[in-house]
């Protein structure tokens, strides 16, 4: 375990309302690390306890080994925050908003200039520094916020949801942005969304939270092929469920009973045994039409994806399922046409419905 920046047992309540419950956490150095969850979970509120703007009701926050919970925002040299809404100043140019924070260095206003200018060149704005805020798209804007942050050299940036205002083409373009940035100052980032695409393609490693509390944490990857609760299944990725009783749970994997068809399970949550009720999480690309016994299911809709087709389904129990299918090659099933579906290849886990997000 690293000792850059540590969380311990880190709780915060406001009255009766736990909005975080025993956090621990490292962010090693130099890491982008993401948190991610739905609205409410708590991403903020630990963001805000790292940069110092709220403070942990009880629990430790460590950078490099120093216990930094008496040390106020203004203090906490090591981190600085780039927020969702730029909060630029309106009547100074970009320069001296990026400037704005060394005021009190005891540098000269020429130095100052000179780092706010290098800073706008590191986002690639150097020769925007002369214009006003109002005079920028967005995403530019987005960029001399991220400048005002690294001109003070922090070894910590903390991101809130900082691309949520910009429409889908720019964010994927900042995305990108962002990423090589991160890769060219290697300080550690510490990024805030509620989106699984952003934090799946920027990270090095996600954080996933619901209710105060981190419900898995890994590699993209790893949580990607190997959710550990129905709720990680659910919230990354795009796969469907459904319903099964556990018939077989032996080792790691098992089997399960859909109606008549017996459904072979590469993984069961442990805590689950023969006969309970499971979801089982079945990917659209590992599924396949059967001319022998499957999961029946009636097709609804056909989308046309581009290098592939999705058929929707929904199961004799009433539950929705995606097939993708390429699109010449397997025959594509009409709409009300009803059909068996096999599992082939793939990562099929079964999960205990309970903490299933509502
Ligand atoms: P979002 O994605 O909507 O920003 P989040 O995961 O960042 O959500 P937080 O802002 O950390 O969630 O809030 C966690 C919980 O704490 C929520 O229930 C929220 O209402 C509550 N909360 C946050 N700040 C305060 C506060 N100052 N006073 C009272 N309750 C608060």
């Amino acid at each position: 375990m690293t000792d850059f920046l540590v969380l311990q047992n880190v709780k915060k309540t406001y009255g009766d309302l736990v909005a975080l419950d025993s956090i621990n956490l490292s962010v090693g150095e130099g890491e982008f690390i993401s948190f991610l969850g739905p609205s409410g979970c708590g991403k903020t509120t630990t963001l805000r306890m790292i940069g110092g703007f709220a403070e942990p009701s009880s629990g430790e926050i460590f950078f490099e080994g120093v216990d930094v919970a008496p040390v106020p925002p203004y203090k906490r040299d090591f981190v600085h925050t780039v927020f969702q809404d730029y909060a630029l100043f309106p009547h100074m140019t970009v320069g001296e908003n990026v400037g704005f924070g060394l005021r009190n260095s005891g540098l000269s206003k020429s130095d100052i200039e000179r780092q706010a200018v290098a800073a706008l060149e590191t986002v690639g704005l150097g020769s925007r520094a002369k214009d006003r805020p109002n005079m920028l798209s967005g995403g530019q804007k987005q960029r001399v916020a991220l400048a005002r942050a690294l001109v003070l050299r922090p070894k910590v940036l903390l991101l809130d949801e900082p691309l949520s205002a910009l429409d889908a083409k720019l964010r994927e373009e900042m995305q990108i942005e962002l990423k090589r940035l991160h890769h060219k100052i290697g300080i550690a980032f510490v990024f805030v969304t509620h989106s699984q695409r952003e934090a799946m393609v920027m990270s090095d490693r996600v954080v996933l939270m619901n209710q105060g509390r981190i419900v898995q944490e890994g590699r993209p990857e790893d949580l990607y092929s190997a959710p550990q609760s129905y709720f990680s299944a659910n919230f990354i990725g795009n796969r469907s469920f459904v319903t099964g009783n556990i018939s077989k749970h032996s080792g790691t994997g098992g089997s399960a009973k859909i109606g008549d068809y017996e459904l072979d399970i590469d993984w069961v949550e442990p805590t689950l045994k023969d006969g309970d009720t499971a979801k089982i999480m079945l990917d659209p690309k590992s599924l396949t039409l059967s001319s022998d016994s499957g999961i029946r299911a009636k097709v609804l809709a056909h989308q046309f994806l581009g290098q592939s087709r999705r058929i929707l389904l929904e199961t004799e129990a009433g539950e929705s399922l995606n097939l993708d299918v390429g699109v010449d090659g397997m025959q594509i099933p009409k709409v009300d046409e009803v059909v068996s579906l096999a599992a082939v290849g793939g990562s099929v886990r079964a999960f205990t419905p309970e903490g299933a997000q509502s």
